[in-house]
């Protein structure tokens, strides 16, 4: 079945093996995760590209089914997004991601963490309300936890939203702007907004160096509003190299490593050497 798009349809045939089983499996299914939270986050470290350090990790959620294995978020966010799940999924996220972040903080381990917010769930009213509670928790690291959204959550009435993102960098959160660059929308909001961070999206550095007149633009941008610049996607050295060049301040990447399980990624982290 085509129905549920070319995610869905891989999801059937590479991860179940059987080409038609309906959308509404998956969706059921999901709302069954969601009650028994069947959800990891996996974590991907941001390098600072200067002083070469991890400097930070992005929580990215994956779904441990129980008889299908681990499945991957665009198969699934898509569909929690369009059926209300993605606040319940959301605030789990929010939850296992925070909870990390205090055990790092705890430990020693100076990192910032960073959380995909979906659009539908930052619309959310109770939305602002969820973060108070995870800000309330003892340990919780104020001003090392972003919340990354992209432009398409921006759209709307800009005083509402302007409103909305001070009360949450008031609690303690900061706010990185996802895939920037690919939301054609108006850039009047980036002096408006209390931004910390752009995430350079991947087809940008993809196409690096033929793309470097836009790279540069936004890290200039981003100097402008004193924000961090972070390239996403950086899978070569070549990229790497650029990027050190033209001062961008951290890359995520393959070429880095892949997202990792906690275990994993500390591992990762305590054995990384710049090269
Ligand atoms: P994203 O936020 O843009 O995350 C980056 C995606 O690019 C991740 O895919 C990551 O594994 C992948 N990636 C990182 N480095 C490289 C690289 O060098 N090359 C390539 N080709 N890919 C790279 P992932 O984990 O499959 O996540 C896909 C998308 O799902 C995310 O894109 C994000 O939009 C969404 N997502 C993931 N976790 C969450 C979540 O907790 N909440 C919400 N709302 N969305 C999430
Ligand atoms: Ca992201
Ligand atoms: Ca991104
Ligand atoms: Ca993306």
């Amino acid at each position: 079945s085509k129905q549920g798009g070319r995610n869905c349809t891989t999801f059937f045939t590479t991860e179940m093996g059987d080409a038609a089983i309906a959308r509404d499996k998956i969706e059921a299914a999901l709302s069954h995760a969601v009650l028994a939270e069947e959800f990891i986050l996996h974590y991907q470290p941001r390098l600072d590209i200067k002083s070469g350090k991890i400097v930070g990790a992005e929580g990215l959620v994956r779904w441990l089914h129980p008889e299908r294995g681990m499945v991957m978020p665009d198969v699934f966010i898509p569909i929690c997004e369009e059926t209300g799940l993605i606040d319940e999924l959301g605030r789990i996220v929010l939850e296992i991601g925070c909870t990390q972040a205090i055990a790092w903080h705890q430990a020693g381990l100076d990192l910032d963490v960073s959380l995909n917010v979906s659009p539908r769930q930052f619309s959310d009213p109770g939305f602002v309300t969820t973060l108070q509670d995870l800000a309330a928790k003892p340990g919780f690291p104020h001003g090392r936890i972003e919340l990354e959204i992209t432009e398409t959550v921006l759209i709307g009435e800009h005083n509402q939203i302007a409103e909305k993102l001070r009360a949450i960098t008031a609690i303690g959160y900061r706010i990185a702007i996802d895939d920037f660059g690919t939301g054609y929308s108006n850039l009047s909001y980036i002096s408006r907004f209390p931004l910390t961070c752009l995430k350079i999206d991947r087809s940008f550095i993809d196409q690096l160096p033929a793309s470097g007149p836009i790279v540069q633009l936004i890290l200039t941008l981003g100097q402008q509003i004193g924000a961090t610049v972070v390239s996403e996607g950086v899978e070569t050295q070549e990229q790497l190299d650029w990027l050190t060049d033209n001062n961008c301040g951290e890359a995520q990447g393959y070429l880095i490593t892949r997202p990792l399980a906690v275990g994993d990624f500390e591992r990762f982290v305590q054995t990384f050497a710049p090269s």
